[in-house]
């Protein structure tokens, strides 16, 4: 759960955020303090072929290697299974009945590629334009202190400057939809980190295959005739241990992050290329464990970073946070 500080109170009186709906939600849950942080330990295996290509374009529509370990292990990076579940969460995120269950404030589920939210934020312009707003004075630049503003910027002090910054930071954070609060965005970090997987133990030869590929031509998407090479895949069987690392969760992220997990775990998401053929296709195997913890203090937090968190099972915690927005006897 997260911990729900009441906002500071704005010192300077500062007209509130246009267009905000989350006046309520408390500062604390950005960056600059831990509040929780939670440790997801799992295992995936994978139950189809896999391909992650080194790069996304290949002189035939894809690339003939796969991604590997320095040392020659094969690897699920972090970064593209965090791509699986962003955008299964972005697409189920768009069912406004699930929207409203989990994420009733704030804005809507954007589609990072096609709508993403903080848009009105992500030109400096825009920016300088809202710093001006908070400072009351006219967007001309014009500084009259006698009208009871501040002035210009450059009038302000080092510590009205960082003020008005930290206010800023709050705005665009409310101004994001769960989904971009969990993975980031162009002006947002974002909460979560997947580090690449690879697997513990093995040998190539448990490891890899080489199939024949038929090349396809960009351009025409058609079989180029006679056009043959191998591509490599990562075989079914092999296990990936998985680590997901969140900090500062709030309620409703908690719930999105867990559903993306599950769909995961319960082998709903494919990862790596020609999925539409079933490859990449991977469920999660035996029992998941997470650390929590939840900052009461300075101490909690030392524990934490020394790896002291007590461990529980991952699945009844789930069952907990999920069953929040289930109604009785479902
Ligand atoms: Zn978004």
């Amino acid at each position: 759960m997260a911990t729900h500080v009441p906002r500071p109170s704005n010192p300077r009186g500062h007209p509130s955020v246009p267009g905000s709906t989350k006046e309520e939600r408390p500062m604390s849950l950005l960056h600059h303090s831990l509040q929780n942080a939670w440790i997801i330990r799992g295992t995936l295996e994978l139950m189809s072929p896999l391909h992650i290509g080194v790069s996304e374009r290949g002189a035939m529509g894809m690339d003939a290697k796969v991604v590997r370990w320095p040392d020659g292990r094969p690897v699920i990076p972090g970064s593209s299974l965090k791509g699986v579940l962003r955008s299964f969460l972005e697409t189920v995120g768009q069912n406004e009945s699930l929207r409203n269950l989990l994420s009733p404030e704030g804005p809507p589920v954007c589609i990072i590629t096609e709508n993403p939210c903080g848009r009105e934020f992500r030109k400096k312009e825009d920016r300088d334009k809202w710093r001006r707003r908070q400072m009351a004075i006219p967007t001309n630049g014009d500084p009259d202190p006698d009208d009871g503003s501040r002035g210009s910027w450059d009038n302000l002090s080092e510590e009205e400057k960082a003020e008005i910054d930290r206010e800023l930071a709050e705005a665009i954070y409310r101004s994001l939809c769960p989904i971009c609060r969990l993975f980031g965005n162009q002006l947002f970090a974002g909460k979560i980190s997947i580090p690449d997987l690879v697997p513990e133990q093995g040998h190539p030869t448990e490891w890899f295959d080489v199939r024949d590929g038929v090349g396809i031509d960009r351009d025409t998407r058609t079989a180029r005739n006679g056009v043959k090479y191998d591509f490599e895949l990562v075989n079914p069987g092999v296990v990936f241990p998985l680590t997901v690392r969140a900090m500062n969760l709030e309620d409703d992220e908690q719930a999105w992050l867990l559903l993306g997990l599950e769909a995961l775990r319960n082998g709903e998401l494919f990862l790596g290329g020609k999925t539409s053929r079933g490859l990449g296709s991977v469920r999660g195997i035996g029992s998941w464990r997470i650390s929590r913890m939840e900052s009461r203090g300075p101490e909690d937090i030392v524990l934490h970073y020394l790896g002291r968190d007590e461990e529980e099972d991952y699945e009844p915690w789930v069952n907990q946070v999920m069953g929040r927005y289930m109604s009785a006897g479902r």
